[in-house]
């Protein structure tokens, strides 16, 4: 089967069914936009985010971490423009009602009704979910900009008072805004502002060489107006982003080394080369911040799209900072040369189009014995169990007991180990098969003489004997 014929569906039953993801509150009907993670899914997103961090922050000597609270002062969405711009343009059939981005569709036509000439012209809608901090007032906004707080009195078209118990109950707090608008918060959409605002304590605390960079992972929220295909689109997700502090006159330099440094990370999530492409964005979809922007697409079962972005955000956002809170934002160089504003290349990382990506280039069906294999061929780094321990029966105690003992031994070693004895041998290696997971051991009657064990390969599905104190080498 090849990649092209992978299907969308064929990965989200598979993620459902194996405990990888699920939808975000499904049992009360789900919640649009929102994923939960099962125990095999937020191992492999933890594999993901880990490797990321090993290999952005902890193998280099350039950057340092931090993680910022998600709430912030409503000031930094202000001075980044996110208050103002981060919007999307929304439209909505006047048939149907339905609403899509204007961008993603072809406009002339509704995608739900199917009736011709039912849009208007697009709304520009702002993704950021709003939040208050702290108790606040609850009241109604009147036009000339007051406030009407507590209970108000409705009354009729004879301005006779009626009591608000006769309100039907849905439209009690229809038009009801928060009182306090110094309480307003957000939820962030971007985990960047977490690091520009922290820019100046790091540089103070650590004063590190330029060039140098500061990488965040975490929860992200947007309020998108179509959630669609899964995990690719969500309102809630988790970023991985560097904001890298350079000279002004070498950010063409540093781009080109992140580009390097972007395809090595996709070779590391096991992405084959031919399923990635870079599109250098037009100055016109470029995001405000923005001079030049280079996405990283792949070959998603959706077709081409965004996996993520490399973007050069010149001195925006230090600039913005230094305006709006008065404080100095420049850096001064340790060989005495002129003190500057730093200029900013960030690369940023979707973890859930990561973790769709290794899933659809991992997803892989072959024939077995005459029958059908679904299979996950995951990078051994990735897979959320790296090896099954299996007795070859289930009711020998000392088979049992043997297999135990490798088990333990493995999981102390490895952590992500599963003891499997569920149903005979080649149901146990399709299951193990179907999550992804790269060995299975089996413990027999052999192994009790002679202390060796079966070792089964994932993708040949080969089979050999080796020494028990040989496991641990084999496997990783
Ligand atoms: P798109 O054009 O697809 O809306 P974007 O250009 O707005 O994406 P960025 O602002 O560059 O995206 O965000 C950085 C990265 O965050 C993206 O490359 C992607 O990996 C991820 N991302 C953005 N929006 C979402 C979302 N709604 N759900 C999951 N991941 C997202």
């Amino acid at each position: 089967m090849s990649k092209s014929e992978t299907s969308l569906d064929d990965i989200v039953s598979l993620a459902k069914r194996r405990g990888f993801i699920y939808q975000g509150s499904e049992v009360y009907g789900g919640l649009a936009g929102t994923w939960d993670y099962g125990p095999l899914g937020v191992q492999l997103k933890r594999n993901i985010m880990q490797l990321w961090w090993k290999m952005f922050v902890d193998e280099r000597d350039d950057m340092l971490g931090v993680d910022a609270a998600i709430l912030m002062n409503q000031k930094v969405w202000q001075a980044s423009g996110h208050t103002e711009t981060f919007t999307d343009p929304l439209v909505e059939c006047s048939n149907c009602h339905s609403r899509f981005r204007a961008d993603k569709i072809d406009t002339s036509k509704c995608p739900t009704c199917g009736k011709t000439g039912t849009f208007g012209e697009p709304r520009q809608f702002n993704m950021m979910f709003k939040t208050q901090v702290g108790p606040t007032w609850m009241g109604w906004e009147t036009d000339d900009g007051n406030y009407i707080i507590g209970k108000p009195q409705t009354v009729n078209a004879k301005g006779e008072g009626i009591s608000s118990l006769t309100i039907p109950e849905d439209r009690k707090f229809s038009g009801l805004i928060t009182y306090d608008k110094n309480a307003q918060s957000y939820l962030r959409p971007e985990t960047a502002q977490g690091i520009f605002t922290n820019y100046k304590n790091i540089v103070d605390s650590f004063y590190p060489d330029m060039p140098f960079g500061l990488a965040q992972q975490g929860k992200a929220f947007r309020n998108e107006i179509s959630p669609r295909d899964f995990i690719f689109r969500s309102r809630e997700f988790e970023l991985m982003e560097i904001e890298y502090f350079v000279h002004p006159d070498n950010w063409e330099a540093a781009f080109e080394i992140w580009r390097k440094a972007v395809w090595e990370w996709t070779r590391a999530l096991g992405l084959p080369k031919n399923m990635v492409h870079e599109l250098e964005v037009p100055a016109d979809d470029r995001a405000h911040y923005s001079k030049r922007t280079v996405d990283f697409e792949f070959d998603f079962p959706i077709g081409r799209e965004e996996l993520l972005g490399l973007a050069y955000r010149t001195d925006f956002d230090l600039q913005n900072i230094q305006r709006v809170s008065g404080k100095n934002m420049e850096y001064r160089p340790k060989d005495g040369t002129p003190a500057f504003v730093p200029h900013v290349i960030e690369p940023s990382f979707g973890v859930e189009r990561a973790v769709m990506a290794v899933l659809s280039a991992a997803y892989t069906e072959d024939e077995m014995n005459g029958e059908k294999r679904v299979f996950l061929k995951l990078p051994k780094h990735l897979a959320p169990v790296k090896v099954a321990v299996s007795p070859l029966l289930k009711n020998k105690p000392e088979l049992v007991a043997k297999a135990r003992e490798v088990y333990q031994m493995l999981k102390k070693e490895l952590g992500q180990v599963v003891w499997d004895d569920n149903g005979n041998i080649g149901k146990r290696y399709r299951r193990q098969d179907e999550i992804g997971t790269p060995y299975c051991v089996t413990v027999d009657f052999q192994t009790l003489e002679d202390s060796t064990v079966t070792i089964r390969d994932r993708d040949t599905a080969t089979q050999k004997r080796i020494n028990i104190d040989d496991l641990r080498k084999e496997i990783t």
